[in-house]
């Protein structure tokens, strides 16, 4: 097992990616803090990994509230003795809005979740790092952050903060024992989609026009899991500050 002995808090923990990566996790021996805004969700994952032997603590946590991100920090050293692994995975889209179309409302919103959210975790999170001379820091970023029309404005900006914020923490905490890592998935099967309901039509037209260039179906959030678990272990231990793409080569063109 790969994460044998090891604590793990991961965000946005009760739906697609986050919910596979937690499962994952718990399967190669991770203890592992199930954090979401939906209660219900996380409960489901807790009672799953459960059911399959795995050792699992749900906490209602929104990513945006301060309190909230220190709580679900505080539960892995409460309920676990320490943390070694912050997966930053919680995330929303943005409605496709273009430069002109988005609000206030709508961009304060996405940099809330996608850029704040995961600035306030590895606050909390780094001193504890510090003390235990390491950690694994994975921040769900997307190919969006690397490339200019895969979503709206907000997001693509919000993602492009993401990879920033990854290659910031890998330098400098690098030598004190602390990896930082961003993934980038390309389209993958989950629940975000749900969160499109009044797109800006020329906005989604703009960002549908690469899908041409896809190979592949979208990918399954187990894909992405996989990813995660290589670089929450020691099989990535010389890989710090960067992003790996999974996307099926959609951005090879
Ligand atoms: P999803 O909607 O299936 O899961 C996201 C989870 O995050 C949900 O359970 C939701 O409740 C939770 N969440 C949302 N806001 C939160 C908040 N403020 N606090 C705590 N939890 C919150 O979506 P997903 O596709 O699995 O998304 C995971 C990450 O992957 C996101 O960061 C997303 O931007 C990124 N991503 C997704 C795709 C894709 O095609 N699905 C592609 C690239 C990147």
């Amino acid at each position: 097992m790969k994460l044998q002995g090891k604590t793990a808090v991961i965000t946005g923990a009760a739906s697609g990616m986050g919910k596979e990566m937690a499962l994952l996790f718990a399967k190669e021996g991770a203890n592992v803090i199930v954090a979401d805004l939906n209660g219900d969700a996380v409960n489901e994952v807790v009672r799953q990994i459960a059911d399959n032997g795995g050792q699992a603590k749900g906490v209602i946590a929104n990513v945006t509230k301060e309190d909230d991100a220190a709580a679900m920090i505080e539960a892995a050293v409460q309920s676990f003795g320490r943390l070694d692994i912050l997966v930053n995975n919680a995330g929303i889209m943005d409605q496709m809005m273009s430069a002109e179309a988005v609000t206030d409302e709508l961009w304060y919103k996405v940099m809330e979740v996608n850029v704040t959210g995961p600035m306030r975790a590895i606050r909390k999170a780094l001193p504890l790092m510090t003390r235990q001379g390491g950690g694994v820091i994975i921040n769900t970023a997307s190919v969006g952050g690397l490339h200019g029309s895969r979503a709206g404005m907000a997001y693509t900006a919000s993602k492009h903060a993401v990879v920033g914020i990854t290659k910031n923490v890998g330098f400098q905490y690098g030598k004190l024992g602390i990896r930082c890592n961003a993934i980038a998935p390309g389209a993958v099967a989950t629940n975000i989609g749900t969160g499109i309901t009044q797109p800006d039509p020329f906005g989604l037209e703009q960002a549908m026009a690469g899908m041409a260039l896809q190979r592949t179906e979208a990918g399954d959030p187990k894909q992405i899991a996989s990813v995660a678990l290589f670089l929450a272990s020691d099989d990535s231990s010389f890989v710090n500050g960067t992003v790996v793409v999974a996307d099926g080569g959609w951005s090879a063109y």
